[in-house]
């Protein structure tokens, strides 16, 4: 029989329907063929972007030349601006502000990977890095609600361009998917004083089902009520509303399990598209909260289609137990894992990206 789960961060319900069980070999949604041809975010190609905002430059040298390991440029089609002032949406039925916010590009990788298991780890923290240092300056922008991170990868993802990058967005309004968390977030702390999330993380990691891996510091783990089979969320074990409070040692603690949990959902699902966003508390000017807000980030393989009853219920049909898909995930060995991120130097060649090219 199926199971109805309530998701204790977002509390929407969803079917883990068991009767359909599916393994991971039942998904065959892949990324299609690279695509090849000119590539902007390739090293070399600096004049193809807007003008960097910032960059990882360890050797030094001016802007928007070679030498960089990542680099943040606006997004050329920007869905929001900051050129205006941020207005309150009025009030009524016909609500509407000015699109005032930011779109940043953050390009992953000088070579030309796709997915960061694609990159040494050393670039990968670079990466993490950039997402602190970004999501801390678009904080202090008083015209910003929230602040979003994410990624796509593989074009059933989203993903329009396959070179490994992901944005940055800043909106003047709190986004309503965060906002149904933070809502359920605010109201357990109000009642009980505490972080609703450290208690589910720690009932978790006691259970120990649905844990993927570990470090000291952060964890993956298959949530309880996951919408999407091998959904991962990565969390700190300690209480942070924001990502860009940690120290270095940290953020490369970060870093080493995110790869990790990427490789070990390559591995079992065969390079799937994937998202992930970041969840982090709100800007100081969208109300902050950092008692009761924990960040974490989801990512979700793109293996099943969201068709009718999904749209027209908000209801998801999970085909995978988390429990499950956890054990999938546990399963990969650690040498498997090893093999997939790159350990060659940086600008070594294209590596394992070209050997991906070639099998396909
Ligand atoms: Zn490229
Ligand atoms: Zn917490
Ligand atoms: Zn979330």
């Amino acid at each position: 029989m199926a199971e109805l789960r309530q998701d204790p961060i977002c509390g929407r319900w969803v079917i883990i329907a068991t009767e359909r069980a599916a393994r991971p070999s039942d998904f065959t949604l892949g990324r299609g063929d690279p695509k090849g041809g000119f590539c902007p975010f390739c090293e070399g190609n600096e004049d193809r972007t807007p003008p960097e905002i910032a960059a990882v430059r360890p050797g030094g040298g001016p802007s928007d030349s070679p030498g960089w390991r990542v680099r943040v440029v606006p997004n050329k089609f920007p869905a929001l601006s900051l050129n205006g002032h941020a207005v309150a949406p009025g009030t009524g039925h016909r609500r509407r502000a000015p699109g005032v916010g930011t779109h940043e590009v953050i390009i992953e990788s000088p070579r030309h990977a796709i997915s960061p298991t694609d990159m040494p780890p050393s670039d990968f923290e670079h990466v993490i890095r950039t997402y602190c240092r970004r999501a801390e300056a678009l904080d202090a922008d008083s015209r910003l609600a929230y602040v979003l991170i994410f990624k796509n990868v593989g074009q059933e993802a989203g993903a329009s361009i396959e070179h490994a990058h992901s944005q940055i967005v800043g909106v003047p309004v709190m986004p309503r998917r965060v906002a149904e968390e933070l809502e359920r977030c605010e109201q357990f702390y109000r009642h009980n004083g505490r972080c609703l999330l450290c208690d589910v993380l720690a009932e978790d990691l006691e259970d120990g089902t649905r844990v993927v891996a570990q470090t000291e510091s952060f964890v993956a783990l298959s949530p309880f009520a996951a919408a999407f089979p091998f959904t991962v969320w990565l969390l700190p074990r300690f209480h942070a509303g924001c990502l860009f409070d940690m120290g270095a040692d940290q953020e490369a603690e970060l870093a080493r399990l995110f790869q990790e949990a990427m490789a070990r959902v390559e591995i079992c699902l065969n390079d799937p598209p994937f998202n992930y966003a970041v969840h982090a508390a709100p800007t100081a000017a969208g109300g902050r909260r950092d008692e009761c807000c924990h960040w974490h980030i989801e990512l979700i393989p793109r293996v099943t289609r969201v068709a009718g009853f999904e749209w027209g219920t908000g209801f998801y049909i999970n085909p995978v137990e988390p429990e499950s898909a956890a054990a999938y995930l546990r399963n990969v060995t650690d040498r498997q894992v090893a093999e997939r991120i790159a350990r060659q130097p940086a600008g070594s060649g294209d590596g394992r990206a070209q050997a991906r090219h070639s099998r396909s």
